[in-house]
């Protein structure tokens, strides 16, 4: 696999670079605007080049993928929301279409207070459009549904969610489906050990299909199987442990896929010092390829 982590952008989309390379990725996944605004400025044509330009110098480290700001929840019944969040998804995928990113990764949604197959359907609206208003923007970005926890009302815990997004929005090629090994895990399906990897897999294969899998995110649990807690843990320190990641990066099947870490950032070690952890995931993880 290539393993990666998301990268900071602080002082510019480029800067990512640097940053990834100094804590040892492959590949990264960044934001390309603050993930806690509705607003962006736009990229200016300055900003795409530096980051095109940084980026060929920089080609070992690819494929570079997109998270979507956490504000977004197309799943909302409330249609001034939903507006407001569809906007805010079209601006993300035309950014990364603009900057020539090929994976961008997206909450699916809450139904908060409506239900379940409503709030489906008000994700399915929102991708219909998205593809066909984005169609010209951003046609080699591959849009994926992020795989969830189930926290609360939200959508995509379920592969049977997952299914029927990707049905009834396309099926089409710019979909696809972020697997996130916290939160499958934290939704009920069992991934530490390789019988129960291989069981997981084989039913998403059944209802979903593997084929539709683009990218992982990989991070451990701070809780326990379909306790629904979306709490991220150092890898090999949490429910899933190290077995778990071990069945992810020795399957031939994922050879070249990128998976990038969304762990801890930083850790205070016994004499109070910050250590950087993302060298450490990336290294455990490294350690697990037989
Ligand atoms: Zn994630």
């Amino acid at each position: 696999m290539r393993l990666g982590a998301h990268i900071s952008v602080a002082g510019g989309l480029h800067k990512a670079f640097e940053r990834g390379r100094e804590v040892g990725c492959e590949t990264m996944l960044i934001f390309t605007k603050s993930n806690r605004q509705w607003r962006a400025k736009p990229l200016s044509e300055k900003d795409i080049q530096l980051f095109q330009k940084t980026a060929e110098s920089n080609a070992d480290i690819y494929p570079v993928a997109v998270h979507a700001s956490y504000l977004i929840n197309v799943g909302s019944p409330d249609p001034a929301i939903w507006e407001k969040s569809y906007d805010a998804l079209k601006i993300e995928v035309e950014r990364a279409g603009a900057l020539g990113l090929p994976l961008l990764t997206f909450h699916p949604g809450s139904y908060t207070n409506s239900d379940e197959q409503t709030g489906l359907d008000s994700i399915v609206r929102a991708l219909k459009r998205l593809l066909a208003e984005t169609a010209e923007t951003a046609p080699h970005t591959t849009i994926c549904l992020e795989t969830m926890a189930g926290q609360g009302t939200n959508l995509g815990a379920r592969f049977e969610h997952l299914a029927y997004l990707l049905e009834k929005a396309g099926p089409s090629p710019r979909l696809g489906i972020c697997f996130d090994t916290c939160h499958v895990f934290a939704a009920g399906y069992d991934i530490r050990t390789p019988e129960a990897y291989e069981a997981t897999l084989a039913e998403f294969d059944r209802i979903i299909g593997l084929e539709q899998i683009k990218c992982f995110h990989f991070n451990d649990s701070k809780f326990g199987l379909g306790e629904q807690k979306d709490r991220h843990e150092h890898i090999g320190r949490g429910h899933i442990g190290l077995t778990g990641f071990a069945n992810f990066v020795n399957d031939p099947r994922w050879a070249n896929f990128p998976a990038h870490l969304e762990t801890p950032k930083t850790e205070k070690d016994e004499a109070g010092n910050e250590i950087e952890m993302d060298p450490v995931n990336l290294a455990t993880l490294r350690s697990l390829i037989r």
